[in-house]
Order: C-alpha cells, then structure tokens, then sequence
C-alpha cells in the first residue's frame, strides 16, 4: 500500500525539463561557476608527473577532440563507443567529448579478459572503441576501428592539427531519454549484463547532488583524488559531479597506496571517493604517518560494505576526516541514499537517506509485501536515476525491473523511523572483492568445464582486506584427485585477477533446492562454521 512506501525527504530540486535537449556533458558543464570555467584553475592533475590541464583549456579541448572525432568518422547519435582503458587524463575528456555527441559510452575493466571483452563488445555493439597499446589487442574488429588514446594521432586530435579538425560542427542535439553509458553489471544472478543509462539518469544524480550542497551553502572547492576506476558507476558519477562543482580532480593512472599518500601530500587533497577496502588499508598501514595527510577532510565511502569496527578505528587514527557512506548500484547510476556532513553523527552505520525524488520499498522475499520502518526485507527502489534497463536482455530486465517501474535491488535492508537506510546483507548471487564485481556464475561455468569436476558452486567468502573474496565448493569427479591449487590455477588462467578463486572447499554434495538453485546460505554457513572449527 502507499503507506509502506519510503520517500525521499530530501527537498524538491529545480532540474531541466525532460523533453529540453541535453547531454550530461553538457548539463554537467552548465553548473560549473563561470569564472571557473574561463579560468587556469586545473580541472585534471597527473598524480605521478603533475602534468595538468586547466578548466579552460579542458573546455576547449571537448570541442577539438568532438570535432576530430567526426571528421575520423561518420559518428553519430545512438553509436556506440567501447573504451578499455586505464585511468589518465584523456578519459574525462573522451567521455565529455562522446557525451557531448550523443554517442553512448561503454567503458570496461582495462584488466577484463579476452572473453569478458568479447561478451562485452557482443552485448553493447560498438562503432569504434578507445584502447591503449597495452589492451587494444583484446578489441574484435570494430565498423571504424580503434583509436589509441596513447598515441600522437590521438593528441593531435586533442589540439586540433589532426589535419581533419573542423570548428564549425553544429552542436549536437541530445534527448535526454537517450542512452549516455551502458555499464557491466551481474546485477542478481547470472553473467555480466549492460546497464542501460540515460542522460536524465545523470542530469538527475547530478543535479540532485549540486543542489543538495547549494541549499547547504556548502560551496568548498574540493581537491579530489581518483583512486577509483572510472569505468564503474561510482568512478564515473564522482568524476561527473567533481568536474560540475569546479573542483580539481588527481588522476592516478594506476593504483598503489604509496602514490596515494603521495599524492596527497604533494597536491594537499582534500576529499577521496573510496570502497571499504582502501580504508582498512588507511586505518591498518604505518606507512600513513610519512606522509602529511593533513589536508585530508572527507572519504565518500561506497560500492560494498563499510564494517562497523573499520569505520571506528579509522576514527580514531584520523579525527579530522570524516567518512560519509553512501549507497548505490550500477543499476540505479550511482548513489540513491548518501550520508552528509552531521548526519554521520546521527546514524552510525548507515548509507544515509534517500536522494531526491526517489521512492523505496522493504519487501518480504517471502511473501512480496512491503514492510514498515525497521522491519528487514529486499530493497526495492523507483525514480529518476533508474537505469532503462538491461542492453538487449529484456528477460532479465523484466525480472529486475517490475512493471511499476520499481527495481529490486537484491540487498537486504531497513530504514529507521527517521528515514535512514541500513544495509543488512546481500541477497543475490554476487562477490564484491575490493568492491568490483565477481559474478558467481561465470566462475562456476568455468570450474564445470573442467573433466575433474562434477559440480561447482562459488560464494563470497568474508576477508579482512578486500572485504569478500571468492571460494569455490567443488564435486570431484569420482576418480579425480585434482587439489585445491589445481583449481585454482585452472580458474587463474582465463580470469581477470580479481576473480581468481582464493579458497577451495571439496564437498561431496552441492546442496540444492528442489527447483535446483544452490543453497548459497548454507554453503556460506558450512564454509565459516568449518573456518572457525580449524
Ligand atoms: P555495483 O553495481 O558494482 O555498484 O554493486 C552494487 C552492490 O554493491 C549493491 O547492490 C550492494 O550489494 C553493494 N553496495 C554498494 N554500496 C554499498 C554500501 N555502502 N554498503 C553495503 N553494500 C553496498
């Protein structure tokens, strides 16, 4: 019933009208305070070589590089661009200028192996992709080929001597219902899927953001280091709204916790985006007390679980930087509750309220009703960040997205009586190792391809460091004695790292449902049971 439906208590906010023609670059770039805009301030720093481009030239540079791009090629709206590559200066830029176009951008884990790429391409359908030499390799053939973005072609096309530069391309018109990114996601259950993600999905997560902070006169430039990868939902909405509210973002090509301390004495950051993993590095690490971190005031924490324990002793190590949760799904574009400054306070332990506009439902898994404030059940969330659904898979969209328009989130939660969310566990099939996505599905599809194995399962594993970590219960084939390291290695050999398994358990039996469903509960149960019996 209506009543069981939790609002968002965040005030209205002023956003464009839907049918008004706008990309979220461009959307994005409107909310930058014009002297900013004009001026050298850097937009975009190099961690390790300072290299750094200015709010101005950066504007300019989206022009250049958008009209290089078609003179390279007949781009046009509803295209799309798959992008492998790591962290640098010219992602920012790449996605303004395709955005800006109109074309949908699909950026994937440069680390993903040549299957993942493969299923990746054949989901989203590229025009052309942008590599560097060290992944365009795992690119098929493509209707306008590759473009390296480590290449002197690619910087000409940047500064305009490209030969091929024409200024006088009329802007695009972009409707915002069109699709802005398409990103991977397992979402519940199953093989990775392509999360279809409009330009008002953005305008709205943006928005939302901007004015929260507006209505709280909070108008503090941040310094923002991007230990995250941008091609994740978290990575790319930070990156957005950190370029809207004018602030200077430090690029770290690749991660290492030494360079981010680094980092952030040498470019005196202020404010992180990060998963859990990286503040039990912060909280747990010597090397901290080298470096003068003394600018540092605020971590936005989010993308898995923030343990309790982790958060208070983070506390107490650093008193004057504040943590502050948020929670979000790749399917909802990014954050839909966040704590901010004072609520922390208030809530300990909680992913904060809901964002403007947005609507949610504690639903009984068993019996489907909606239940009231702090009683538990599946988070079900409806509003203007909602992804459109899953790329060419409308069985699993519709399983996903209910024809009320509501998604279920497969995270069990609750909300308090004065309108905090609280994240209790994970319902669906998935495995945040260090807060990237490790599908169980495609792990045991792989195990079962193997002659020595009768019958697989993978669940996530509690770690200290990267939070879960993926074990794998496995049926020998009757004769085999293939070891735990066997398996292992078999299932190194064709994943990207951080799916690796990292424990093994052999078992007689998978237990399942009478439908067939593995029993992750009891698997998760048995494997810690057993742990603590060691
Ligand atoms: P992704 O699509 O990779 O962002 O993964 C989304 C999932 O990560 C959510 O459905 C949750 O299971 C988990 N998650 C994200 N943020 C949090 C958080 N702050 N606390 C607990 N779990 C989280």
């Amino acid at each position: 019933s209506q009543t069981r439906i939790f609002h968002s208590l965040r005030p209205n906010i002023p956003l464009p009208p839907p049918s008004l023609p706008l990309s979220i670059a461009h959307y994005a770039l409107s909310l930058l305070p014009p002297a900013t805009a004009a001026s050298t301030t850097p937009v975009l720093i190099d961690s390790l070589t300072g290299r750094h481009v200015s709010y101005s030239l950066f504007l300019h540079q989206i022009k250049t590089l958008s009209s290089s791009l078609l003179s390279l090629a007949p781009l046009s709206k509803g295209h799309v661009a798959f992008i492998l590559a790591p962290s640098s200066l010219h992602i920012p830029l790449l996605y303004f200028s395709l955005l800006s176009l109109g074309l949908t951008i699909s950026p994937a884990n440069p680390l993903g192996s040549d299957s993942d790429v493969t299923h990746q391409v054949r989901l989203t359908k590229p025009v052309i992709a942008f590599a560097t030499s060290s992944t365009s390799h795992k690119i098929p053939n493509l209707p306008y080929g590759t473009v390296l973005i480590d290449s002197p072609h690619f910087l000409s096309m940047i500064d305009g001597t490209s030969g091929s530069f024409d200024s006088d391309n009329d802007p695009v018109e972009v409707s915002q219902s069109e699709t802005a990114a398409i990103l991977f996601s397992s979402g519940t259950t199953g093989r990775v899927k392509g999360v279809s993600l409009t330009h008002r999905n953005f305008i709205a997560l943006i928005g939302g953001i901007y004015h929260l902070r507006h209505n709280h006169n909070d108008e503090s430039r941040h310094v923002s280091l991007f230990p995250l990868p941008l091609f994740h939902v978290f990575g790319f909405f930070a990156l957005v709204s950190a370029i809207a509210f004018g602030g200077t973002l430090v690029m770290m090509q690749r991660f290492d916790f030494d360079g981010m301390l680094k980092a952030v004495e040498r470019y005196r950051i202020t404010r992180v985006p990060v998963a859990p993993p990286l503040v039990v590095a912060l909280t747990k690490s010597e090397l901290v007390n080298r470096y003068d971190l003394s600018s540092l005031r605020l971590l936005g924490c989010g993308g898995a679980p923030l343990g309790k324990e982790v958060a208070e002793n983070f506390k107490a190590k650093f008193p004057n930087v504040e943590i502050l949760e948020g929670y979000g799904l790749t399917e909802s574009g990014g954050a839909v509750s966040r704590m901010v400054g004072g609520d922390e306070a208030k809530r300990h332990g909680s992913v904060g309220r809901l964002e403007h506009s947005m609507e949610a439902k504690i639903v009984d898994p068993v019996s489907g009703e909606a239940l009231l404030p702090s009683q538990k059940g599946e988070l079900w969330l409806r509003g203007p960040t909602i992804m459109k659904g899953y790329v060419g898979d409308k069985k699993a969209t519709a399983e996903t997205l209910d024809s009320e328009g509501w998604l279920k989130t497969g995270d069990l939660c609750y909300f308090d009586s004065h309108g905090f969310l609280f994240i209790v566990d994970r319902l669906k099939e998935l495995i945040k190792y260090k807060a990237y996505q490790v599908p169980p599905a495609e792990l045991e599809h792989l195990l079962l391809s193997n002659p020595h194995i009768a019958d697989a399962a993978v669940i996530p594993y509690p770690d200290e460091d990267a939070g879960e970590i993926p074990m794998a219960f496995v049926v020998r084939k009757r004769g085999s004695n293939i070891s735990a390291s066997m398996v292992m290695d078999f299932v190194e050999k064709q994943v990207a790292p951080y799916k690796k398994i990292r424990r093994v358990c052999f078992v007689e039996l998978i237990p399942k449902s009478p439908a067939g469903k593995i029993l992750r509960r009891e698997l998760a149960a048995y494997a810690l049971s057993t742990a603590s019996s060691k």
